[in-house]
């Protein structure tokens, strides 16, 4: 008898876990009701017709409102200039009823997102994404921290992984992603290495990570024997496809059955680190409404 080769890795569940941020959050909004303070507000701004783009608002919309935090949507057609988008994001600012401010990246190709990053107010920067918000967590100062990170850190502390002393491998150095996540990993003092598309034999740096995280964009990149036996692998990286029959399927960064049988921990593609990024931006919501009013 053939025995079929089992998977070995715990499964990092980002869905049940986002599940359990959104519960307690819901709890918190409705003690806010309760206490006569209105609702927080998250405002996501969506320029052009990006599918992509479009299912993630939607997703993060409906999301706000399972916990009660009110959304408001500004939707502007691709081909919206500059000069207007910006008087949308310093209107936005300005608002008393918007505590978090989304620009759904990355804008059409004639938009400047550093240039309206730079308009926008640092205390509302759920995305934590302005030059204000990366400086504060280059320096360890208390701030507004990118979703996506936050969520890694996030799942690896659900699961008990071990950071401290340990070695963490970070392939890509996004300032969306990769650069965020290896500086949250070394201020829970991992020592981190952080690759790149020119960083030379990768796969024997993956072969000494304790903790690797993946966050290249490239579908199935990262295989099994990269792979240290025992460690936590993280997969960012999200891919739409279609199956052998034309169904829809999502992958990531990492060859999900192969490395599952090496692995300690791994987060799957979906459910996994996804799910935990939109938790994140509406925790980052309540606490930019919590700073905001001066409760925290
Ligand atoms: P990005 O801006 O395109 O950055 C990709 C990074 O990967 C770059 O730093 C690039 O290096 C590096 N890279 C590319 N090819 C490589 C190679 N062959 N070897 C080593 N490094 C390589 O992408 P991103 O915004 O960081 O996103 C990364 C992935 O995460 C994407 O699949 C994205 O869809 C996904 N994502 C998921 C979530 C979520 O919630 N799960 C959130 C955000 C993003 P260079 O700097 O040298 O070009």
């Amino acid at each position: 008898m053939v025995l079929q080769e089992q998977s070995v890795g715990q499964v990092m569940d980002g869905k049940a876990l986002a599940a359990s941020v959104r519960e307690t959050l819901k709890q918190e909004v409705d003690m806010l009701l309760a206490a006569g303070k209105r609702r927080p507000g998250l405002a996501v701004v969506l320029v052009g017709d990006d599918k992509a783009s479009a299912l993630y608002v939607k997703n993060k919309t409906q999301s706000c409102k399972k916990v009660g935090i009110e959304s408001f949507m500004h939707t502007f057609p691709a081909a919206t200039d500059m000069e207007t988008l910006l008087n949308c994001i310093t209107t936005l600012n300005e608002s008393e009823a918007v505590d978090g401010i989304l620009v759904q990246l990355p804008l059409p190709a004639h938009l400047s997102s550093e240039e309206v990053l730079s308009v926008l107010d640092p205390n509302k920067d759920v995305d934590g994404l302005t030059i204000e918000s990366m400086g504060r967590l280059f320096a360890g100062k208390t701030g507004l921290r990118p979703c996506t990170p936050v969520g890694v850190m996030a799942l690896l502390e659900q699961y008990n992984v071990e950071v401290e002393g340990k070695h963490a491998v970070v392939i890509g150095r996004s300032n969306l992603v990769g650069k965020p996540i290896a500086m949250l990993l070394m201020q829970k003092n991992a020592t981190v290495t952080m690759c790149h598309s020119r960083t030379k034999d990768l796969d024997q740096i993956c072969q000494n990570a304790d903790i690797l995280v993946v966050a290249a964009g490239k579908r199935e990149f990262v295989k099994g024997s990269w792979v240290k036996p025992g460690a936590c692998v993280i997969d960012v990286g999200i891919h739409h496809t279609h199956g052998p029959a034309g169904e829809s399927v999502i992958s990531g960064d990492v060859q999900y059955v192969d490395a599952a049988k090496v692995a300690r921990f791994i987060t799957p593609v979906p459910g996994g680190v996804g799910p935990m990024t939109v938790a994140m931006l509406l925790a980052n919501t309540i606490v930019a409404y919590e700073r905001r009013t001066g409760i925290k």
